[in-house]
């Protein structure tokens, strides 16, 4: 008897101390190394330059030498490669794969996604839904209904209240207990972390374009929210509109982008410190525009971009707190959500 006790609060004791709590991945659509030099250049207290472990991902899709966001996402939420344009759905089955959402919630973890752009579209998508073509936007809002995270922040109002059905998914996701908030101001006053954001009708502006601070106190907020669950969370943070500027070629623009992503990783990382248990995992989906810096004279840096496509080149990945390690070395895209899992118990 006195050794069941024993073996029992050695299993209790040892599964507190390795359980790891929470893991925060943080996309940058579309960045390859050298925004991410970039970026560095540009602000010189950048975050990126605190992470202990960088590897390397290649980005390949099933089908493509160059991937585009909807199958490279795939790769980052299932683990498994799919052909372009496939949102979280098998390449040789056509079957839904289960994300890190759905695998997450399995497992009585907090799951959420908050985004700078629609949030149905590509990236957050294969998070939160699954689909056959990644345009298929209404069809997308309808199959988030059936993956049910704690929460999601981003644009796409219309997809769930503006559809060519005539149907109110809002209304369904109030049925599912969640508040459907339309305001950034009303999702900091909440303190139930059961929120469905849909605070832009499609995507929000971008950085020029006047978005403001968005992305950074949305998901400060979203740790807060998730943090209420003791047994840990996983939230998926993208800046979607690198991605966008890169295919348009558009250096100057990428700056201020780039800073509003550092922000946010800042303070992502401000969280982690402080809380110890906290995994930071920043990376691209795959490289936008291959893009050079090619020299610096002043604060002005003299770029080329080379196509106004993604490139193939393999995207760097950024790791900070327990289990960073694991992030060392060259592998592929879908290791990423395998070492998640291994590290969450999934
Ligand atoms: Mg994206
Ligand atoms: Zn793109």
């Amino acid at each position: 008897m006195k050794k069941l006790f024993f073996s029992l609060f050695w299993f209790i004791f040892v599964s507190t101390i390795s359980a790891q709590k929470n893991i925060i991945l943080l996309i940058g659509d579309g960045m390859g190394t050298t925004q991410f030099f970039t970026l560095i250049e540009a602000k010189k207290d950048n975050a990126i330059e605190q992470f202990t472990h960088v590897g390397f991902q290649k980005t390949s899709s099933a089908n493509a030498f160059v991937t585009e966001s909807a199958a490279a996402a795939t790769a980052l939420a299932t683990g498994k490669k799919t052909n372009n344009n496939y949102v979280s759905i098998d390449p040789e089955t056509k079957q839904p794969l289960k994300t890190l959402v759905q695998l997450g919630n399995a497992k009585g973890l907090s799951t959420g996604v908050v985004v700078t752009c629609d949030i149905t579209h590509a990236t957050p998508a294969a998070f939160l839904a699954h689909s056959i073509h990644r345009r298929n936007y209404e069809d997308i809002a309808e199959s988030m209904l059936n993956t049910h995270p704690t929460l999601f922040i981003g644009g796409g109002r219309d997809r769930f209240e503006k559809r060519k059905d005539n149907r109110s998914l809002s209304d369904s996701l109030k049925k599912q207990g969640f508040q459907v908030l339309y305001t950034l101001d009303d999702i900091l006053k909440t303190q139930n972390p059961k929120v469905a954001g849909l605070l832009f009708d499609v995507h929000p502006e971008s950085m020029v374009n006047g978005r403001g601070e968005f992305l950074k106190p949305a998901s400060e907020k979203a740790i807060e929210l998730l943090n209420q669950n003791s047994k840990g969370f996983f939230l998926m943070i993208e800046s979607s509109q690198i991605d966008w500027i890169c295919h348009d070629n558009r250096f100057d623009d990428l700056i201020p982008e780039l800073i509003d992503f550092d922000n946010t990783i800042h303070a992502v990382l401000d969280f982690a410190k402080k809380d110890g248990n906290t995994l930071v995992i920043v990376t691209g989906d795959h490289e936008t525009g291959g893009l050079s810096v090619l020299k610096r004279q002043e604060d002005v840096m003299f770029s080329r971009f080379t196509t106004f496509d993604h490139s193939p080149v393999m995207v760097p990945v950024f790791a900070f707190g327990p289990g960073a390690e694991t992030f060392s070395g060259i592998y592929e895209n879908t290791e990423i959500q395998k070492k998640i899992r291994k590290l969450l118990d999934l």
